[in-house]
């Protein structure tokens, strides 16, 4: 790479645009592994979790687990693919110390899933589809440990405790134009996985792995540039930094009269740089070839039908729902889709109370608050969905206040309903005019100074004098009942 000389200002950086295709990895949460009875769980210690098969001794046969095909087609389904009724298993063979068969079982041209799609929203809320290529089923390979032990220095470690664990590939047209788009993309794909509850997607834990394809081009060019394959982009946080990063590196070559080579770059979350780690000038050459010790996987519809049926409702259908039953705005929509426990939880909220919307600036608000405050997950929430239902429905019956809500809510988190407390405290906002106008008549004689300014025409008093009425019954008055009663008496 020459010197870099020329500098990207935002003027040259406009110039270009960034053409973006991400593979996804997301590790299936079943118990066992993909083709042996070993378990998945994480933690263990080194080299435990292992059997003949997938150790890959010779002699040593796979059985594919039937729940990894179940989570395999409902996420291939979430990303709206088609799921094909007879996928192949293939061998990508290549040589790694952690990969002890010498090769991962694959799949190569009959991939399980194909020709699906994921909406996403932009941050000037236009919405674009990106589309996905493929999803097929594979088996992770171990782990090798270069730092943490003594001599690190001196050796590299490997566990295999990972190997044969589940994982669905999912590769996504290379449609994103920027670093926005991409974290938008892998943002909802995340979400969806979740909802389906096929994968725990924690990106620390490697249960969510993301590499990005990026290339630059000039502004209307219709050929693809030269890509680089970042990898190591294990937050949305790091994904959205490094392909900035790469963009503007790419930029930066072509620029200075250089070229973009095709080559693996790692990106490094404390320089903030992508490196170079491996030139792939040759294509990929993992010669495939047919599984011979798996069968085709065959999907029938009945099968396929019992597993749709089986599957959550999705954050794309949910949102539009709560918009067009609950009357929320879409951007509130979002946030209560933002995870399956919280739109589970205003759902039961929103059913148990007379105003859905009010419902919702509860659960975005005071809830939301009060649990990042005790360090609780809406699933811990002491203030059940029902409670919270109940107490929006006082308000909006009018029987209590907006402030005495306020009030009434942090003694909530004791467990007691809102009626229980509104009972023992006496609380119920007074909507008796008898009693009402008996407190009216008492501030009137007290106040003779405003009611004279009042009644000589400044009729901003009437406030001090509403406000006067609702200290004195301790703001349980109902406010718009006191205003009118209130002018009445004084003649407005
Ligand atoms: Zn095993």
């Amino acid at each position: 790479m020459p010197a870099v000389e020329v500098e990207v200002t935002p003027e040259i950086l406009a110039k270009y645009e960034a053409v973006i295709g991400l593979e996804v990895h997301v590790q299936l949460a079943t118990r066992t592994k993909i083709f042996c009875a070993c378990p998945t769980s994480f933690g263990a210690p080194p080299n435990t979790n292992v059997c003949p098969v997938c150790l890959g001794q010779p002699g040593a046969l796979p059985v594919l687990n039937r729940q990894v095909v179940e989570f395999a087609v409902q996420g291939a389904l979430a990303l709206n693919c088609e799921v094909r009724e007879e996928s192949i298993f293939a061998r990508k063979n290549y040589f790694y110390p952690d990969l002890p068969k010498g090769y991962q079982i694959s799949q190569y041209d009959k991939p399980l899933g194909e020709h699906g799609f994921v909406d996403i929203v932009l941050e000037d809320g236009t919405a674009k589809r990106i589309g996905v290529t493929r999803v097929h089923l594979e088996d992770d390979a171990g782990k090798s440990m270069h730092e943490g032990f003594r001599d690190s220095e001196k050796y590299t470690y490997v566990d295999l405790n990972r190997c044969g664990t589940p994982l669905i590939e999912i590769v996504s047209e290379p449609e994103m134009r920027g670093s926005g788009e991409a974290y938008a993309y892998l943002s909802e794909l995340k979400l969806l996985m979740e909802f389906c509850q096929v994968s725990t997607c924690d990106m620390e834990k490697g249960h969510l792995r993301c590499d990005a394809n990026v290339s630059v081009r000039l502004r209307g060019a219709t050929e693809l540039g030269t890509k680089a394959e970042v990898k190591n982009l294990n937050s949305l946080r790091f994904l959205k930094q490094a392909i900035d990063y790469e963009i503007e590196r790419q930029i930066g070559v072509i620029e200075n009269g250089g070229r973009v080579m095709q080559e693996t770059r790692l990106y490094n979350p404390n320089l903030g740089e992508t490196i170079g780690m491996r030139s792939k000038e040759q294509a990929h050459d993992y010669r495939y070839f047919p599984e011979p010790d798996l069968l085709p996987l065959r999907i029938s519809n009945e099968w396929r039908e019992r597993i749709v049926a089986s599957m959550p409702e999705l954050p794309p259908a949910r949102r539009k729902r709560f918009i067009e039953v609950y009357g929320l705005r879409p951007y509130d929509a979002n946030v209560l889709t933002a995870t399956r426990e919280i739109s589970d939880y205003f759902e039961r909220a929103a059913k148990a109370s007379s105003d859905p919307k009010a419902a919702a600036n509860w659960v975005m608000g005071d809830l939301a608050g009060a649990l990042k405050a005790d360090g609780k997950e809406i699933t811990e929430s002491p203030i059940s969905p029902e409670n919270l239902g109940e107490l929006v429905t006082f308000i909006a019956k009018g029987e209590i206040s907006g402030k005495i809500a306020k009030e009434i809510f942090p003694k909530m988190w004791s467990g007691e309903s809102a009626a229980a407390i509104i009972e023992r405290e006496g609380l119920k906002q007074i909507s008796d005019t008898g009693a009402l106008e008996k407190v009216i008549e008492d501030v009137i004689a007290a106040n003779p100074k405003q009611v004279e300014q009042y009644r000589s025409g400044k009729i901003a008093v009437a406030g001090f004098l509403v406000g006067q009425v609702m200290k004195a019954t301790r703001g349980q008055a109902n406010p718009a009942m006191v205003s009118d009663l209130l002018k009445a008496k004084l003649g407005g």
